[in-house]
């Protein structure tokens, strides 16, 4: 994976060019393999348009206001949305780490009041079945150290991992 270091790299500038702001303290506590790149950048996208959504319907709003408008009838929908999202969902909200711990994908957040517990809970779940190195269909494996990671079949191969089943097997 000589070329992974380069393009792990290209991405993570690419993360802080695009998403920036959910990253306040300009670090990106990343770690994870290029398999799972467009899981984690899906689920960025995800929570940052649900900040530009906000943005957009604030905007809305405050141009209706100006023009006079009353927010009823075929505007009474941006009053429903401020119902729904009566703050920034993601005020106070930064992404803390993104990483791999037993095979799966975790993603730590502080702040958003749960707003995006599901959304994350559900890229964990499908990184339990992608590749950490190329995305394809995977399954939990354990590495000839004993590690747990989540690998294809070629990947495993590639590394010596076997299946839990196996595991024991061999013991
Ligand atoms: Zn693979």
């Amino acid at each position: 994976m000589a070329k992974g270091g380069g393009e792990m790299g290209e991405w993570k500038a690419h993360i802080m060019a695009t998403y920036g702001s959910l990253f306040p303290e300009g670090r990106l506590p990343l770690s994870v393999g290029p398999g799972w790149r467009d899981l984690v950048e899906d689920l960025l996208a995800v929570i940052y348009g649900k900040r530009k959504r906000w943005q957009d319907v604030v905007e809305i709003r405050e141009s209706l206001l100006a023009e006079g408008e009353e927010l009823t009838g075929r505007y009474g929908w941006v009053v429903d949305y401020f119902e729904e999202n009566p703050t920034d969902p993601l005020e106070g909200f930064k992404v803390v780490q993104v990483k791999e711990k037993f095979g799966d994908l975790r993603f730590y957040v502080e702040g958003g009041e749960g707003t995006f517990d599901g959304v994350i809970a559900l890229a964990e779940m499908v990184s339990a079945r992608t590749c950490i190195q190329c995305g394809a269909p995977a399954r939990s494996m354990l590495l000839p150290s004993g590690w747990p990671r989540t690998l294809c079949p070629e990947h495993a191969e590639e590394v010596g991992a076997v299946s839990s089943e196996e595991w024991h097997e061999e013991e």
